[in-house]
């Protein structure tokens, strides 16, 4: 081989490693762990759990705080800029005050970008962007669990009339700020799956259209193929698991509001995923999208993405997820037997009332939690009345609920509970003869060995090994 060719062989092979170090693709999950914030892996962030973490970066030359304002009950709402580059971004979380997974994801970017192993990544955009971080825009609907202001007001439905506090503070940041760039950080209900698959929407996004035609502009284009470079990362990351979202036109709401200013605004919705009642999935995920994101805003990498592939990403499907699904259980109406799939909703947020919510053929959808009822049909539920005084203890419990007892009626305070099995007392709305839509998720199921498990409230119990398949808070 000649020795040019050598020589340029190996220019080209360092060429091809050194390029990539400096582009950041993502940051790899176990780079991730090392910055992860401790203390908010929680369902619900509030504004106490977010104050030492921006406490701890405040002496932080790196980052420049402000009090943007108050919340209507006065709580501050703080804004963060870095950098000081031509080039604005703004994001801003927890608008709604349910929605806390992208707060929890802000507070670990700010741990990336504070952090001196993450220096050269950092510096390859401090002096091309100004980023501001508005977390927790929403501190009192943070506070009370809701999704709406201390005015009972959707803030995100106050882009147009801006007659709540937040609201007006965040259009006052867009205005004064003139950001390039918007990044509006969301929660989406846990029952989207990604089109006609049976995976959720772990992630959703969307470039927001700023009129009815959903015409594409320029500042939208660019929106459009940020996410294009999003969706490389997810088919990385967790491929199947990105959706889009409804891209109707919504006049009142700030991420389309501020498209129509001509911000590049990108909505990321942070979504379900098995086993993660906390969304720390999807936490991470937008942590990774985020340091991303800066560094394809800051080269202009996006520019290269074509519109096919936003195009490309599949709509969120909404209920092609279900809580749990029971398969191929038995059932007989008036002679007439079927093998059916049941849905049920849990309600975990809620009053915990585990209902039955569809009946039939549901193949189509995917669950965080399915069993399989091939061999067993449904019995109904059945009550123990209580008469005199009764100490439960787990064998005697299950021992009920072999004979085809599912709970307990009358007078509660003769039952004295030693199981942490869940024990039901005097429930309300259970099915007769056949599950019934809408009812209790209460029954038991069995073959001609007996009761083999029984549902209560939603939660199915395996007699023979008394344990729960599916406990609630997995
Ligand atoms: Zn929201």
């Amino acid at each position: 081989m000649p020795r040019t060719l050598i020589w340029l062989l190996a220019a080209l092979f360092s060429f091809t490693t050194v390029v990539p170090a400096m582009t950041f693709s993502s940051l790899s999950v176990q780079q991730y762990n090392e910055f992860k914030q401790p203390g908010l892996d929680k369902p619900q962030l509030v504004h106490s759990d977010i104050a030492p973490v921006l406490a701890q970066h405040k002496q932080n030359p790196l980052f420049r705080f402000s009090q943007l304002g108050q919340s209507a009950l006065a709580t501050p709402i703080w804004q963060i800029d870095i950098g000081t580059g031509p080039v604005k971004v703004l994001a801003w979380s927890q608008m709604h005050g349910d929605e806390s997974t992208a707060t929890a994801a802000l507070m670990d970017l700010l741990n990336i970008i504070a952090a001196e192993s993450q220096a050269p990544w950092r510096n390859s955009w401090l002096d091309r962007l100004s980023l501001r971080l508005i977390p927790m825009l929403n501190p009192d609907g943070a506070a009370s669990g809701a999704r709406f202001n201390s005015m009972g007001i959707d803030i995100n439905r106050d882009a147009k009339a801006l007659q709540t506090p937040e609201g007006r503070l965040l259009m006052q940041a867009a205005s004064e700020f003139k950001p390039d760039f918007g990044l509006n950080l969301h929660d989406q209900n846990r029952f989207y799956a990604v089109g006609d698959s049976n995976k959720q929407a772990t992630i959703s996004l969307l470039a927001p259209a700023f009129n009815d035609a959903k015409d594409i502009d320029d500042a939208r284009k660019k929106a459009m193929q940020l996410i294009g470079d999003m969706r490389d990362l997810m088919a990385n990351e967790l491929p199947g698991y990105l959706a889009k979202y409804n891209d109707t036109f919504s006049w009142r709401s700030f991420g389309d509001t501020f498209a129509g200013m001509g911000i590049s605004t990108v909505l990321i919705e942070a979504g379900g995923h098995p086993s993660d009642d906390n969304r720390q999935v999807a936490r991470r995920l937008t942590t990774q999208l985020l340091a991303m994101s800066l560094s394809s805003i800051a080269s202009g990498a996006y520019a290269k993405q074509p519109l096919s592939a936003y195009q490309a990403i599949p709509f969120n499907r909404d209920g092609g997820i279900k809580d749990l699904l029971i398969n191929n259980l038995a059932i007989s109406v008036n002679g007439n037997a079927a093998q059916v799939d049941l849905a049920l909703d849990l309600d975990i947020e809620g009053a915990k009332q585990a209902r039955i919510r569809d009946i039939g053929d549901l193949s189509i959808y995917g669950s965080y939690h399915a069993f399989n009822a091939s061999g067993l049909r449904y019995q109904p539920a059945k009550a123990y009345r209580l008469d005199k005084p009764l100490t439960l203890d787990d064998s005697g419990y299950l021992a009920l609920l072999r004979q085809g007892y599912s709970h307990f009626t009358g007078d509660g305070s003769l039952l004295t509970i030693s199981t942490a099995l869940p024990v039901l007392l005097n429930p309300q709305g259970l099915s007769a003869d056949a599950p019934q839509r809408n009812r209790s998720a209460t029954f038991l199921l069995a073959n001609d060995q007996g009761v083999q498990l029984a549902l209560l409230n939603g939660q199915l119990l395996d007699l023979n090994r008394g344990k729960l398949l599916n406990p609630l808070g997995t």
